[in-house]
């Protein structure tokens, strides 16, 4: 078995909220991601798909310690990055990055190319300027970019372009982890397939070890070895991608699938409507979070929230039925 390079255990990100009654000192909480648990083998691709609010991206932020968990484990390489003080961590950043959903919003206007593949090697790399200079022509290949364009600014460039600068930074320091933030989900669809390529081919070029966030199950199928469906700040199920697109076992799972085309229609799959919205993650529902929704809904789903359970092969559902 390959080793894990991510370990994430029982991981909590609870947000308070304030009363919004006038005097009111009663606080609420979003569980945000609420008891999380799942691995990532080193050079694989692990998709968290589920729709916008299910909690996703602050896991993301959260295993990075962008913003702090409330409670819970993360292991890199079996070292709690929890635990580490902040000098510790900053060492360790290097390992694990984050490329964003929008590359213009998280590329520093006022720099250059150059500048912005420059700055992060120069706090991460104990390497020369004639070394930080060579690093940035190669990485600048490594993406596709023309390094004639070394002097230029974010605005100069197409959007894939920039994402191709956001991949290039996150590259520039030698990561073990990418964390891929919807990495495609701003580009025009005719660019979308070329980003993908050139994210499959630096994790074989370099090793990489991704998780890939999205609400896209097209894009999942394409890029992910297992698939991790989240629902409400709740893993709900777990497994390899073959076996995940022909048999999911969540309904959640079953029913985000079920609204995927497919191109040969006597494949068509029955579509599952599912009630309502989702609700509200500030109090989220008693049970299983999905039962407001469930079509196979049962007395005990009310009150009983399932576990997450192996079903065989590796494959992990959170279901009473199962
Ligand atoms: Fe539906 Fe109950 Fe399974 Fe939840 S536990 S998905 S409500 S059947």
């Amino acid at each position: 078995m390959a080793e894990k390079l991510l370990q994430v255990e029982n991981l909590k990100k609870w947000f308070p909220v304030e009363g919004d009654k006038l005097f009111s000192k009663s606080t609420s909480v979003v569980k945000a991601v609420d008891d999380i648990s799942f691995y990532i083998e080193k050079g694989e691709t692990l998709g968290l798909v589920g729709e916008s609010g299910c909690g996703k991206s602050t896991a993301g932020r959260v295993i990075l310690r962008l913003i702090e968990a409330t409670e819970g484990r993360i292991l890199i390489e079996n070292e709690d990055i929890r635990a580490l003080t902040s000098k510790n961590l900053k060492q360790k950043r290097k390992d694990m990055q984050i490329v964003f959903q929008d590359p213009y919003a998280s590329l520093n206007p006022r720099l250059k190319v150059e500048q912005i593949l420059e700055e992060p090697m120069s706090i991460h790399l104990d390497i020369s300027k004639k070394e930080r200079k060579e690093r940035v022509k190669q990485i600048m290949q490594d993406v596709g970019l023309n390094h004639a364009y070394i002097d230029r600014y974010p605005h100069e460039f197409s959007g894939g372009q920039r994402q191709r600068i956001g991949i290039a930074r996150a590259l520039a320091v030698n990561p073990k982890l990418i964390i891929m933030d919807e990495p495609v989900s701003a580009l025009d669809v005719s660019v979308q397939a070329q980003v993908l390529n050139l994210i499959q081919d630096l994790q074989k070029k370099y090793g990489l070890t991704y998780l890939f966030i999205t609400h896209n199950l097209g894009v999942v199928k394409h890029i992910s070895n297992r698939i991790a469906v989240m629902y409400l700040g709740k893993i709900v199920e777990i497994a390899d991608r073959d076996e995940f697109f022909d048999n999911a076992k969540h309904p959640y799972a079953q029913a985000l699938l079920s609204a995927i085309p497919r191109p040969d229609p006597k494949l068509k799959r029955k579509r599952i409507i599912l009630n309502g919205d989702i609700p509200s993650p500030v109090n989220p529902p008693e049970g299983c979070r999905f039962h407001t929704r469930c079509p196979y809904v049962m007395e005990e789903c009310k009150s009983i929230s399932p576990e997450l359970k192996d079903t065989g092969n590796g494959h992990w559902v959170a279901c009473h039925l199962r």
